[in-house]
């Protein structure tokens, strides 16, 4: 009897030792932000007259790091490098999602053929690019990849020079993708208003290294090495100051108004076997994200979204694809109906060869079936004017299936 009461004494004793503790670390859980200096190593990045992007990017890295743990020492600083190093793409972002990080700036300079004045700074997030030359900036920054022996393996036959490999990004779902226009807004709004730097604005892209991180993410491009007078600015330690406290600030705005969901953030889920960069997605679904596009103007998504597979996916491009004879289709889905129609329905607007499938307890409605992706995208495009609302989807084997993996597949397969 008397140790039975020891014992319960003693573990209420135990309980309100640890209790509190519980507590203040559940509260006190810090914020984490990985700062990511592009390139460095045996790829210097974009080279100027008398410097490299390699080096601007991780002075201003550097000094962005101190700002933060100077001003804000609960916050946990994490660097993709600190010396002059080679790091691969997939690395950076692994470094991340390992860390749980709340936020990732990935830190760049520009530069352009054909122009020595274009100057000022911009900031990206993952998204489909609007323009050529916003596809450029991603090819330009992902040809880093070109540096690591096994790209072509660890990247799945991505080749980040061809405007075709871009297509995977039209089906990119970022849960991350507001929180991440939020902070690049805030962090432009210090390079134009505070850094009296030129507002080349926010724009979106496929950069790979964004792809791969499972936070809310940017890249910040500092300004134009090709310009002599933006490079020689750059390389002034006032400069680098200057670009590292627009940033910080906007650092410190940012998280001021995320302080509290922060925690929440730490629940990611990671795939019970897998390196960091197998991060479950959720599935494909409509989305009403903002997408900011060239004009800083906040435009809905791009009219053509994958609707919801019951199979979950994972968007890493790294996972291997295992070798298969398996026959993937594409289609073009149309219209959904909770009753058969007649293929003479005046719904398909004319249209021949419907097909459907059933799912769900409905009649999915379907035009055109090819192997061949670029293919359905030509006819998606053709069809586009009758049914806007079309968007394409892939059957393996007459199953339908994930539409991401099918187009990784497709390109994989396209690429041997
Ligand atoms: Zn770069």
């Amino acid at each position: 009897m008397k140790l039975r009461r020891l014992l319960i004494i003693s573990t209420l004793f135990c309980s309100f030792i640890l209790l509190p503790g519980f507590i203040s670390n559940t509260l006190s859980q810090n914020f984490t932000v990985v700062i990511d200096p592009g390139h460095g190593g045996h790829d210097p990045g974009a080279v100027g007259k008398i410097s490299k992007e390699k080096d601007i990017n991780l002075n201003v890295s550097l000094k962005l790091g101190r700002l933060i743990k100077q001003h804000a020492p609960s916050v946990q600083v994490i660097y993709t490098r600190q010396t002059d190093i080679f790091v691969p793409l997939m690395k950076r972002a692994e470094i991340a999602n390992k860390a749980k990080a709340d936020l990732f700036i990935s830190i760049h300079t520009n530069s352009v053929s054909g122009s020595k004045t274009v100057k000022g700074a911009s900031t990206w997030t993952l998204g489909l690019a609007k323009s050529q030359a916003n596809l450029d900036v991603a090819k330009k920054e992902n040809s880093v990849i070109l540096y690591e022996d096994d790209y072509k393996t660890r990247y799945a036959g991505f080749d980040p020079n061809s405007s075709e490999s871009y297509i995977i990004f039209e089906f990119i779902q970022d849960k991350n993708m507001a929180q991440s226009v939020e902070f690049a807004s805030m962090v432009q709004n210090e390079f134009k208003n505070h850094c009296n730097r030129i507002d080349k604005g926010v724009h979106q892209a496929g950069f790979l290294v964004l792809k791969e991180t499972a936070m809310p993410s940017i890249l910040v491009e500092l300004g134009f090495i090709s310009t002599l007078e933006e490079e020689r600015y750059l390389n002034t330690s006032t400069g680098q100051e200057n670009m590292a406290y627009g940033i910080y600030n906007a650092f410190k705005k940012y998280k001021n108004s995320h302080e509290l969901k922060t925690t929440k953030n730490k629940e990611k889920t990671i795939t019970a076997n897998s390196t960091p960069n197998t991060m479950k997605e959720e599935p494909f679904k409509k989305t009403n994200t903002p997408n900011v596009d060239d004009n800083n103007v906040l435009s809905p998504q791009p009219k053509i979204v994958e609707e919801s597979t019951p199979q979950t996916t994972t968007k890493k491009v790294k996972t291997p694809i295992v070798e298969s004879e398996d026959e993937i289709i594409f289609k073009i889905q149309i219209m959904t109906s909770s009753e058969q129609l007649k293929t003479t329905d005046t719904r398909f607007k004319g249209l021949k060869n419907i097909e459907h499938y059933f799912e769900n307890g409905l009649y999915k409605y379907t035009f055109g079936a090819s192997s061949n992706y670029n293919e359905i995208r030509r006819l998606r495009k053709e069809i586009a004017p009758k049914f806007q609302d079309a968007f394409i989807i892939a059957f393996r084997n007459g199953e339908k299936t994930n539409i991401n993996e099918a187009i990784k597949e497709f390109l994989k397969r396209r690429n041997r």
